[in-house]
């Protein structure tokens, strides 16, 4: 498919402020930290990092560095075979950071490591255990995770390790998903690391899809139809976004409308909780919705 040239005015952002957002942007120059927000230049920085009605802060760390051993179709981050080894300090030095930093929500996530022996399962929950212990529990943590190549010990390892909400994309519909995503990634993995994490403990499942990637409207329905059935809880839909002209084109702009029906639609399924909008990513202002609705 090619892509429109024009993007609709629905995607058109103001410059974020306020004095949360200001706040929380010079203390993360003293922190050293890494954030998703600030790195894709995401949209919503100035009402996530900004809290809502309630003052609830969400950010979005990125662990394991900045390097992937995969390659989807839509995604700016670089690749190898062989990324940088961990970094073993990273899981105490964010917990500590984000501690420190005082926002009320965290997403953790990060790049897929197929070259280490657990997919940084273990990596990842150690950053999850020193962030409840330093907060007492206060802080909310919801880890966007890998699919571990469908490694059910290392899905346990992060649904137990004390985290409130695990979240894994699948991305897009069932038949695109070979078109778009790494070809190491499914479907039908995807959906089964969901129910795994579920049979592990896990409170909330969450996972995201983007439209604009060559899916049809009746396959969205589906696709949240299947979703559901495998018990996730919670879904996001948002318009995928090309980064470079290097990436896969966007097949559609998909209007505010049909995302509100598709919204209509996941809340009629059963979900716990469905954000659908344009403007909407994983994370969208998510301490915001589950601190004053699900977790406390
Ligand atoms: Fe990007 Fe994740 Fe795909 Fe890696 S696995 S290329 S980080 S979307
Ligand atoms: Fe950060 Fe996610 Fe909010 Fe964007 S949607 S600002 S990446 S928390």
């Amino acid at each position: 498919w090619k892509e429109k040239a024009r993007k609709p005015d629905w995607l058109k952002r103001e410059v974020p402020g306020g004095d949360k957002y200001t706040q929380i942007k010079s203390k993360l120059r003293e922190l050293k930290l890494h954030t998703v927000c600030e790195e894709a230049r995401c949209p919503n920085i100035g009402e996530c990092w900004g809290g809502g009605e309630d003052h609830t802060a969400t950010a979005t760390i990125m662990l394991m560095g900045d390097t992937c051993t995969r390659g989807c179709r839509f995604c700016a981050v670089k690749t190898s075979k062989a990324p940088p080894p961990l970094d073993p300090n990273e899981p105490e030095n964010t917990a500590k950071a984000v501690a420190a930093w005082g926002i009320d929500y965290v997403v953790l996530t990060s790049v897929d490591r197929d070259d280490l022996p657990d997919g940084g399962a273990a990596h990842i929950a150690a950053t999850i255990r020193g962030l409840k212990e330093k907060t007492e529990g206060r802080l909310l943590v919801e880890a966007l995770v890998p699919d571990f190549q469908g490694n059910e010990a290392n899905v346990a390892t992060i649904a137990q390790s004390g985290l409130d909400v695990f979240a894994h994309n699948v991305e897009t519909v069932e038949r695109t998903s070979p078109m778009v995503r790494d070809r190491r990634a499914s479907w039908k993995q995807s959906i089964a690391v969901l129910q795994a994490a579920k049979a592990a403990g896990a409170r909330i499942t969450k996972t995201s899809i983007m439209l604009g990637c060559g899916e049809q409207p009746q396959e969205v329905l589906q696709a949240m139809q299947a979703l559901r059935d495998a018990g996730v809880d919670v879904v996001t839909l948002g318009q995928y976004m090309r980064p470079t002209k290097r990436h896969m084109p966007v097949s559609e702009y998909v209007t505010p409308e049909s995302f509100a029906a598709y919204q209509q639609a996941a809340e009629e399924m059963g979900f716990l909780y469905a954000a659908s909008g344009p403007m909407v990513r994983s994370s969208y202002k998510a301490g915001e919705f589950f601190l004053t609705n699900v977790l406390r």
